[in-house]
């Protein structure tokens, strides 16, 4: 449970200037746009919820300072420069977030000093990287067309300090980190030192998780073109191994700690026999195992298809010691042992068996974002923007609830959202597979 004090956004200082959408807001009757600082974003969204809090007032339950142009800002917008980095695997719609936040920034605000660091926190480092590049409209005017990210990204440590010193010598007063949650804590690590020296560099993320991992940020960007794309791979299976004799399909999707795209693209065209989550531990051996109920699906319909999440199963097998350049553990290869087990299972009982394997992973990485999570970038990119503007740093833009607010970075990078096995997606899943409850 997170309390209204670990949500409190920081703030650089007083916003004393004028937003310079100010004159067009102030033709119209209303003032609608602008947020009202002293309004919250909800964290409970049903009177269930809010009744267990009891007493509670609603100004001290917790919630989200809410996302939104400002009408006052903290940066002067004629002075104002920034940076832009991404960081970590890629994902659908990263170069979206990069064009919505050089439009906002020179539509919007009319900042016009738009850095572009190349090849993650590296190319924040003198020397480690490409020099960095200018951002303008035109440059960014075509590169939602293709996936990946156009300022390139990396793994590995960098030495904070010395980014720190780069963005004072560049006098960059705010930094983009478009990353999933080792670049959140990279950017909360740049922060907290700009912070300490009395700087006014705000540090604002953009929170990127294919998996869709990241806590209290709602739905993470590019998920919905992610899980759209695995759900082709799942469809394709299913093609395959109902033209096979004992045809048995296994797709391995991304998801190394949560479930959301297994669940989500095997829900999409009802296609899957078997969703194996990491939440969800499973057995393969036994009456209720994996390995008899796949033998008795096979036997019923003539083929079944299991959707894999990457990170399920590693339970039963040895615990993979090897690490990548961020530190972060290198799953083991349960997909492997999965289709050993099922080849040895099936022909211990004298069962016909076509096994074939999917694995559409890097495919669903490096597409470009459909249109809605072009739209959700966009949107997401500007209110970014108008959190920077506004001096608020060490935090991400997220849409919890379906409201777009800001979430200070050291509660996202605190837990990993996942799949809840007694909830509402799992039991959808559940239905639709027919797959057993307990298989462990
Ligand atoms: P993905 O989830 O796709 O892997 P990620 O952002 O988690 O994305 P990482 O490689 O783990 O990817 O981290 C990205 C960058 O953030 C790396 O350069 C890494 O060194 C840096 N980083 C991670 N944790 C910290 C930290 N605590 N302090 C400073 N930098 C960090
Ligand atoms: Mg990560």
């Amino acid at each position: 449970m997170v309390t209204l004090e670990e949500l409190q956004v920081r703030t650089l200082g007083e916003c004393r200037y004028d937003s310079p959408l100010a004159d067009y807001v102030a033709s119209r009757t209303t003032n609608a746009y602008y947020v009202a600082e002293t309004d919250r974003v909800l964290i409970d969204d049903t009177i269930s919820l809010l009744a267990a809090r009891g007493e509670t007032p609603l100004t001290e339950v917790p919630s989200f300072e809410p996302g939104g142009p400002r009408r006052k800002i903290f940066f002067d917008p004629k002075k104002t420069k920034v940076g832009i980095v991404t960081c970590g695997g890629l994902c659908p719609g990263l170069n979206d977030v990069i064009r919505a936040i050089v439009l906002e920034l020179f539509e919007h605000y009319g900042v016009t000093d738009i850095t572009g660091f190349k090849n993650g926190y590296a190319g924040l480092v003198p020397g480690k990287s490409p020099d960095p590049i200018t951002l303008t409209p035109a440059f960014v005017e075509t590169i939602t067309d293709r996936g990946g990210t156009v300022l390139g990204s990396s793994r590995g440590s960098q030495n904070v300090p010395q980014i720190v010193d780069n963005l004072v010598h560049r006098e960059i007063d705010i930094l983009f980190v478009i990353g999933g949650d080792g670049s959140m804590r990279g950017a909360h690590a740049i922060a907290e030192e700009a912070l300490s020296r009395e700087l006014d560099i705000a540090v604002v993320g953009v929170p990127k998780t294919i998996d869709n991992d990241i806590p209290l940020i709602g739905t993470s960007f590019g998920f919905q073109t992610a899980y759209a794309k695995a759900a082709e791979s799942i469809k394709g299976a299913r093609v395959e191994v109902e033209a096979a004799i004992g045809g048995v399909g296994v797709v391995k999707v991304m998801g190394r700690a949560a479930g959301f795209i297994a669940c989500y693209a095997a829900l999409a065209n009802h296609d899957a026999d078997f969703v194996l989550i990491p939440e969800v531990p499973f057995n393969l051996q036994g009456e209720n195992g994996l390995l008899a109920t796949l033998r008795k699906r096979v036997k019923e319909r003539g083929s079944a298809v299991i959707v894999l999440a990457e990170g399920a199963g590693q339970d039963l097998i040895p615990a993979s010691r090897r690490k990548d350049a961020s530190g972060n553990t290198v799953l083991g290869d349960f997909a492997g042992f999965l289709r050993a087990q099922i080849a040895r299972d099936f022909k211990d009982h004298d069962e016909p068996l076509t096994l074939r394997y999917f694995d559409p992973g890097y495919m669903i990485r490096s597409v470009p974002a459909d249109a809605a999570d072009s739209v959700y970038c966009t949107r997401l990119a500007q209110a970014a923007v108008h959190a920077a503007m506004a001096g608020r740093t060490d935090m991400v833009i997220g849409r919890p609830r379906h409201r777009f607010a800001h979430v200070p970075i050291s509660v996202v990078v605190k837990n990993t959202q996942q799949v809840n096995p007694d909830g509402d997606l799992w039991l959808s899943v559940l239905e639709s597979t027919a797959q057993p409850f307990d298989m462990s």
